[in-house]
């Protein structure tokens, strides 16, 4: 027997029972979505690498060592996306839609980053991305958050999330900041793990969210950002804060928040959790008023976030938030001659009368102990079987699966008396 070929590591399947459950989460995510009025981008999944070193910053942890990219067949070096904020600028560019323009859009998919696949981690992984172009205001800081906590509320998860929330300041406020914090740091140089060494002079800020708990220990004496901060970033950190109590959303103020990639100003936001253990940031964000410009374009405001789809699910199914739901509702079958043309015309027929149920029809034969069995296989609801006397009758047999009822009734009526056995199960699930 040949040797089988798995899967990347890193990389997963989805199988139907998986499926079920990312179905309904991203029925709501578009139905969130479109109630805000955002639109949808579809991105190309690879793109020129030096999009991402431009972008994301040359010396993050995504640029440095995550990326999957490679040369292609014409010599060029393309990498593999591994957020969506670059290609959403990229493409926004290319197409002019946001020159003088407000746009607010949000786009879902996969992204790939080369990290050491664990729980909540992964090498292919899926992000919900928002990204709102031409505002510069907290009140879309809000709103977007506003968004998120939506989804929070109508997955039933508000509860077990906590909003985290940061000033990164202006440019010229960070740099001074910045100088402050790296004499610090080489005050300290000693007391740093080999990661925020090297940092202290490529990324100073990302020192702060070390995990390392002697550096965090040591960081209690370090300069702060608020204390750097001009009246204008203030007001608008205020401001924010008051639009998110008066939405009776509460938020807790982590100064060391600083996400990983480069192109952040002012607000920084993150949702965690504790029930995942360490990966516990399901949603991350902020405004990078910077980045269209760095990326080519007119000077433009911006604020975004991503969210990470298998997080969110690992949320759900840990907290139990969320049942499989079967793909099968109504399922005919059949049994003696000319069963099996009745059984599709009948499926046409209920198929076109129940647009939002799924109806099976029952192929292979067998006796009736068989086709209930693979009825009650697939979790249908209701069991339409037609047998030699409902074929000579022009009668169907409907049987509700739930309560195991059943009545013979005349094609004409069996429509209802299935509506009605769909309606009933709906409302017990
Ligand atoms: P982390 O600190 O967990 O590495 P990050 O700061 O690198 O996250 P972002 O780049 O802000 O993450 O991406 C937004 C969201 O995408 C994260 O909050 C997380 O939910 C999800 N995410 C990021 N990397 C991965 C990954 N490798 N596997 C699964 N989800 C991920
Ligand atoms: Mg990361």
């Amino acid at each position: 027997m040949a040797q089988s070929i798995q899967a990347i590591r890193g990389m997963n399947d989805l199988l139907p029972e998986d499926t079920s459950i990312w179905q309904q989460v991203e029925k709501i995510i578009r139905q969130t979505v479109s109630s805000y009025g955002y639109s949808e981008m579809r991105m190309p999944i690879v793109e020129h690498t030096n999009l991402f070193s431009r972008a994301i910053g040359e010396v993050t942890d995504v640029v440095e060592k995550e990326m999957y990219t490679f040369t292609d067949r014409s010599g060029d070096s393309l990498s593999l996306r591994p957020e969506g904020t670059a290609g959403c600028v990229r493409a926004a560019l290319e197409h002019s839609l946001i020159y003088n323009q407000e746009q607010r859009l949000w786009y879902m998919g996969p992204m790939f980053r080369h990290e050491r696949p664990q729980k909540g981690r992964y090498r292919q992984f899926h992000q919900l991305g928002v990204e709102v172009f031409g505002l510069n205001g907290p009140d879309i800081d809000a709103e977007i958050i506003c968004l998120t906590h939506d989804l929070w509320c109508k997955l039933g998860i508000a509860g077990d999330l906590t909003l985290e929330l940061n000033t990164l300041g202006n440019n010229d406020e960070r740099k001074v900041y910045k100088e402050n914090l790296v004499k610090f740091l080489e005050a300290n140089f000693d007391q740093l793990d080999e990661d925020s060494k090297r940092r202290t002079h490529t990324n100073p800020l990302r020192v702060l969210d070390s995990k390392d708990p002697q550096v965090q220990e040591l960081l209690k004496d370090a300069p702060t950002l608020y204390d750097y901060l001009g009246e204008e970033s203030k007001a608008h950190f205020t401001k924010l804060q008051e639009l998110l109590t008066s939405q009776g959303i509460s938020f807790k103020l982590n100064p060391r928040l600083v996400r990983g990639l480069d192109y952040y100003n002012l607000t920084v936001f993150e949702w965690t959790t504790t029930a995942l253990g360490a990966q516990g940031t399901v949603c991350g964000g902020g405004r990078y008023d910077g980045l269209v410009e760095q990326l080519g374009g007119k000077p433009t405001p911006a604020v975004g976030f991503g969210l990470g789809l298998e997080r969110l699910m690992l949320l759900l199914t840990t907290l139990g938030k969320i049942k499989v739901s079967s793909a099968v509702d109504v399922y005919v079958c059949g049994m003696g001659e000319g069963s099996e043309a009745a059984q599709l015309r009948i499926c046409q027929q209920l198929r076109a009368a129940l647009p939002d149920f799924g109806v099976m029809n029952h192929c292979g034969g067998g006796n009736f102990k068989r086709l209930l069995k693979r009825a009650d296989k697939v979790q249908a609801k209701v069991a339409v079987i037609l047998g030699e006397e409902e074929l000579k009758n022009g009668t169907l047999t409907i049987k509700n699966l739930r309560t195991t009822e059943q009545q013979v009734v005349p094609e004409t009526e069996a429509l209802e008396l299935i509506k009605s056995i769909l309606q009933q199960s709906a409302v017990e699930a």
